[in-house]
Formats: structure tokens, sequence, C-alpha cells
């Protein structure tokens, strides 16, 4: 898996850079936006984390060249601004998500392994684990052979839970990904869904698949 950075702060690029190449990943590191659109077009990057505020060409100009020169990597941009306005100004020129800094390495790799699965995975395929399976196309899930009636929160929260399994969830990931990117109080609206969809998924099942992990949040595993 190879990822490019385009970061002009050496001390938070070094910092991305590292955490990923830990965890196995290729990396390459931009510290401009136009060496950024340069390096992501000539090679085919399973990701491309964009910081906004760039030398010489700003992020979102960046995602703009690079999707006009075809380049259909996933995009995630890294922002120091957090209003609605920036964040859709970034997701209507082309990136797929974005993380407001600071943030956790926890959670940027959270982001990264979601948007490379993402990426890799056929568009439309179906999504599987243990015996759950999900149809992103037709926006239906079935647990064996009974398919379960969610509703569309219910739905895009078992996605999130399916496309990070045995991941470590946080309250703060959930309510970005699942709750239109504000999360002030969110808390009890998480944990109240979760049982929602605990009744659903595992209410019938003797195997349990969404567990508590005390304090921190929700993992989708098997035992
Ligand atoms: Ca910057």
């Amino acid at each position: 898996m190879h990822i490019l950075v385009v970061e002009d702060e050496q001390k938070v690029a070094s910092f991305i850079q590292r955490g990923l190449e830990g965890e196995g990943f290729t990396v390459d590191v931009a510290n401009d936006g136009e060496s950024g659109v340069e390096l992501g077009s000539k090679n085919n990057y399973d990701l491309i984390l964009m910081d906004i505020m760039l030398p010489k060409m700003d992020g979102l100009e960046a995602v703009k060249a690079l999707r006009a020169n075809d380049v259909t990597s996933p995009v995630l941009c890294l922002t120091a601004k957090d209003t609605v306005e920036d964040i859709v100004a970034g997701l209507d020129v082309g990136s797929d998500d974005y993380l407001t800094k600071p943030f956790a390495f926890a959670e940027l790799l959270a982001r990264v392994r979601s948007l490379v699965r993402r990426g890799t995975q056929e568009r439309g395929a179906e999504i599987t684990y243990a015996d759950l399976r999900l149809d992103p196309v037709a926006h239906k899930v079935w647990r064996g052979d009974s398919e379960i009636d969610l509703t569309a929160k219910e739905y895009a929260l078992l996605e999130f839970f399916m496309r990070n399994p045995e991941t470590t969830l946080t309250r703060t990931m959930i309510a970005e990904h699942v709750w239109d990117y504000t999360f002030d109080s969110f808390t009890n609206i998480i944990d109240v869904y979760v049982n929602y969809l605990r009744k659903k998924v595992d209410r019938d099942h003797a195997k349990k698949l969404i567990h508590t992990v005390r304090g921190i949040g929700y993992v989708l595993k098997e035992d």
C-alpha cells in the first residue's frame, strides 16, 4: 500500500510518515501543492493525504488538479479549519474525507484504512463479516439468510463497523463518520443507536458481533 503525504510542516509530515510506515505502508512526502500534484499524477497511490494550507498551490487547488489529471486515488484532506463551508468545499473539489488538525494518530489510521479499503474494493462490491453481508448499492443487510431491516442511520453505522472490523471505534470516530461531521454531545445518541443496532443484529443470535470497549467505544468482532 503506497501513500502520498502532501504536507509542508516537517514535524507533522514526519509524524505521519513514521506512524504509517510503522503500520506497514510505504510513504512518500511532498512539501508543497505543486510537487504533490506532480507525484500524485505520476504514481498510482492507494491514498493521498492532503494538507489544505500549502505553499505554491493550496490543497483544494491540488485536489482539483489531480482530479483534472484523472487521478482516482482516494484523498483525505487534513485541515486546521473545520467550518462546514471549508469541509464542503473540500468534498466538492473531489476529496473523499477530511480530518481536522490536531488529530490523534489512531484516528488518522482508522480513516486511512477505511479509505484504502474502500478504494481497493470494487465499487459497490458486497462487504461481508462473519455471517453478516452488506450490499452498499441496494443498502441492504443480511445476517445469515435473514434480511435485517435498518433505518438509514443504523445502516450507516453498521456499514462503518463493517468497513472497519476488529478495530475499536471511538465515539468521536463514529460521530464524525456517521453523523455528518458535527459532534457536540453525541455520546448518548451513539450509545442509543448502537443499542438499536444490537437489537436487530445480535439479539436473536447466540454469537454477538457488536461489543462494547469499556471507556472507549465499540468494536465489531466475532468473540
Ligand atoms: Ca500546512
